[in-house]
């Protein structure tokens, strides 16, 4: 059985003789785990003998008549726990949505309508009741509109159902005039469930669009490289069209009766291209992502297990987790991103590689896409492991835009720079305006966060449960915590010199938006991050107001780097990459060059070729360069030969161990132990511990230990030696409150 709870391994329970014929695996169960606790769990197998030694429970009772979860859902999930190192519970958590598995969780939605009654089904008898009530006017225009809305007396035979809303809204009644209807006898109601998913559209391929010769090749060579490999790389710059060539590749595999899953990076993206899948696909096509509503997740999941299920899933990387029973393909678009690791809670999972991993146990294809692979990506090209097509010009030949590299600290000296814009920013996004085009501003959030400072002594408020400074909100003018989400006032006095000279620092975001309003006070000014982001709708309405020229400047963080396809956008702004370059990890240029490179490809998509500014007090940086050249081979080459040397992937497998405990001194002295014992079997592969850059996260103090493995080592024996080592050290500490837990392939 499994459980959703953070322990290792799976859980025996009898089967009583009632349910036995109608367990199968996958089917969810309710039982009693711990004090008097009730779980959902899912059979993971059914075995002849019990363990002995420690008593068994029963199953209290059976939920499914077929399983919910697939043979090769459990095969992904228990490779899951095994390679990333958590509980499979935690896997269960995260893969079902919460309907599934909380006891109470999922009600199908059901909506009141109304009938004739038996009775007054019969023509005549109806007819005399309609002469009956003439007397009644409203009750009688009430009755006239079902009839009409229903067609119950059209005499076809068909009855069209009728919700009691819709009857109400129609007839423009009221329902205690519906109310003397079901009181005569003539009208009654009834609960009907229905669902949540509104499917529209049809299945029409032939509104895809005709591919240009250089798509056609690129379509061609991935169909041929997908013949050998079960991996393949579609590596096109940006706004070659290869969404077109995903979309081609989707009909293919639908023709052939299989199913595809489309994942992509972020949730704003879905969005967008969602509207293009489903001119093509129609109600074939289902999204599934986290900003769904958890009945929505729940109808989409039962619809898989259908007989009917949809052709293509369009999702973020929860949408792996859904039931496939005919996969074929599995697209990740911008495979680059970082945000397919799941990085809290466990299962600190990485989307691409579990993709692959499904893709291989359906025996389907994988086509991973980017317009700047990741490091890990291109050398599997290399050794000959994943296929390989290119495609190196823009559809209708547009060119890359031009990036022109701005020297801030330069113009700080000088004094021609005060705010977060400089002048030739100032001077093309005017242009720009002017000429009707749009404008996209770029600014990283994990640089500099709006902090509020004493302008005195250089105090800064920071959380008493973090070890980070307060991230000021304008608008509210409070101080939050990004790590645990406390809220502050800003203090008036400085509680180390009692100055009263409190005021912002830095910029984000939302003082970048204060800051083009004041610049540009005609222009229409939006601002996509995590806090304008908060529902699946807000995203849909920053995007299409964009994208239909609602908003003339879009202010955002790496949201709006991710693949977003505006035609009109003119000139991007990178407002400071100083902190994308200085972020201290050993993916830093990585991560730098494909943020920059995919920022700036949203520039001039079509028309003209577009322009980007980029600011930084680090022009001759050899990255700087890179980009500015889009030289992809280059930052390859440079970062190859540093991992290499410094012992980090693609050649050797990283593991974070995590320790936290809300006393230091405890966290340091298990961390110690760990280290002592891991350093036994592994040697100087292991490092630290170390403070992590935030030590303290929700009153937990936190150590990091790190493993490099090369590549061949035995990592089944490694895993075994890291889970012993785990139980060792919480059996040694012997505190409830210790928490350790790996991160393997940190992103
Ligand atoms: P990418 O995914 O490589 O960034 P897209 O597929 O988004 O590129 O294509 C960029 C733009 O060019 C889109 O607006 C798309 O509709 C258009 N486009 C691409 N291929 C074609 C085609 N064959 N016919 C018409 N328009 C196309
Ligand atoms: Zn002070
Ligand atoms: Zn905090």
């Amino acid at each position: 059985m499994i459980l959703p709870v953070p322990l290792e391994g799976t859980f025996t329970y009898s089967l009583p003789d009632d349910i036995r014929e109608k367990v199968r695996e996958g089917t969810r169960v309710l039982v009693q785990f711990g004090r008097g606790k009730t779980y959902i769990g899912v059979v993971a197998s059914i075995v002849a003998d019990a363990p002995v030694g420690y008593k068994i429970k029963p199953i209290l009772q059976l939920l499914d008549s077929a399983p919910s979860v697939l043979p090769l859902q459990q095969q992904l999930w228990t490779w899951m726990a095994d390679y990333y190192l958590c509980p499979i519970g935690d896997v269960f958590k995260t893969a079902m949505p919460s309907g599934l598995k909380q006891e109470d969780g999922y009600k199908p939605r059901t909506e009141l309508f109304i009938r004739l009654t038996p009775q007054y089904s019969d023509e005549a008898v109806l007819h005399q009741a309609i002469d009956e009530l003439k007397r009644a006017p409203r009750q009688m225009s009430a009755l006239l509109c079902y009839l009409r809305l229903s067609h119950a007396d059209d005499g076809s035979g068909e009855v069209r159902e009728v919700a009691r809303d819709e009857l109400l809204n129609a007839s423009h009644s009221t329902l205690p005039v519906l109310n003397s209807l079901m009181k005569r006898g003539i009208l009654e109601t009834y609960n009907k469930e229905v669902g949540r998913l509104y499917i529209s559209g049809t299945y029409n391929p032939q509104n895809k669009k005709v591919l240009s010769p250089a798509q056609a090749t690129a379509y061609q060579s991935v169909l041929e490289s997908m013949k050998s490999k079960s991996v393949s790389l579609l590596h096109g710059v940006t706004s070659s069209g290869k969404t077109e060539i995903y979309i081609h590749l989707i009909q293919r595999e639908i023709d052939q009766g299989r199913q595809v899953l489309y994942l992509l990076p972020e949730i704003a993206l879905t969005v967008q291209i969602m509207e293009r899948l489903k001119n093509v696909f129609g109600n074939r096509l289902g999204i599934y992502h986290s900003k769904y509503s958890d009945a929505e997740r729940v109808e989409i999941w039962n619809k898989q297990l259908s007989s009917s299920p949809y052709d293509v899933i369009l999702g973020a990387r929860s949408a792996l987790f859904l039931p496939f029973t005919r996969l074929g393909l599995v697209i990740v678009d911008e495979e680059h991103e970082t945000s397919f690791k799941q990085q809290d809670p466990a299962p600190r999972y990485h989307a691409r590689s579990t993709a692959i991993m499904l893709a291989s146990m359906c025996g389907a294809k994988t086509l991973l896409g980017s317009a700047t692979p990741s490091i890990d990506t291109f050398h599997n090209v290399r050794k000959g492991k994943y296929g390989y097509v290119s495609l190196t010009t823009r559809y209708e030949g547009i060119e890359l835009p031009d990036i022109r590299v701005v020297d801030v600290a330069d113009l700080r000296l000088r004094k021609i720079m005060t705010g977060p814009f400089s002048p030739p920013l100032i001077e093309v996004m005017g242009r720009a305006l002017e000429s009707g085009r749009q404008v996209m501003l770029f600014q990283n959030r994990r640089g500099f966060a709006p902090m509020v400072e004493c302008h005195d002594c250089g105090w800064v408020p920071r959380c008493k449960n973090c070890d980070v400074s307060l991230t000021h909100h304008k608008t509210t003018n409070q101080l939050t915590c990004h790590y645990c989400g406390y809220t502050y006032m800003v203090p008036s006095q400085c509680p180390d010199c009692h100055g009263t000279n409190i005021r912002p620092h830095g910029f984000g975001t939302e003082k970048i938006e204060e800051s083009v309003r004041q610049l540009f006070p005609q222009a229409k000014v939006a601002r996509m991050d995590l806090d304008t982001t908060k529902t699946r709708n807000a995203y849909y309405r920053l995007i299409t107001d964009f994208s239909e020229g609602r908003t003339d400047i879009l202010i955002g963080t790496q949201m709006i780097g991710k693949g977003l396809d505006f035609g009109n956008v003119s000139v991007v702004g990178i407002l400071n990459a100083d902190s994308l370059i200085n972020y201290p990890d050993f993916r830093s240029s990585e991560h730098a060059f494909m943020m920059m490179q995919q920022v700036g490809g949203r520039a001039g998509r079509s028309g003209s070729r577009g322009l980007v500014i980029l600011q930084t007090t680090r022009p001759s940086h050899p990255l700087i360069k890179q980009v500015v050249a889009n030289d992809y081979e280059g930052l390859y080459t440079t970062i190859v030969d540093e991992r290499q040397e410094f012992r980090y992937p693609p050649f050797y497998r990283l593991v974070y161990i995590y320790l936290k405990h809300p006393h230091e001194e405890v966290v340091v002295r298990a961390s110690a132990s760990m280290a002592a014992q891991l350093r036994h079997w592994f040697g100087d592969r292991i490092l630290g511990p170390e403070r992590p850059i935030v030590a303290r996260v929700k009153t937990m103090h936190i150590r990091m230990l790190m493993l490099k493995a090369e590549l061949g080592l035995d990592m089944k024996l490694v895993r075994s030696y890291l889970r012993l080592a785990q139980r060792q050290v919480v059996e040694e500490i012997k505190s409830p409150t210790l928490q350790v837990f790996f991160d393997v392939d940190p992103e």
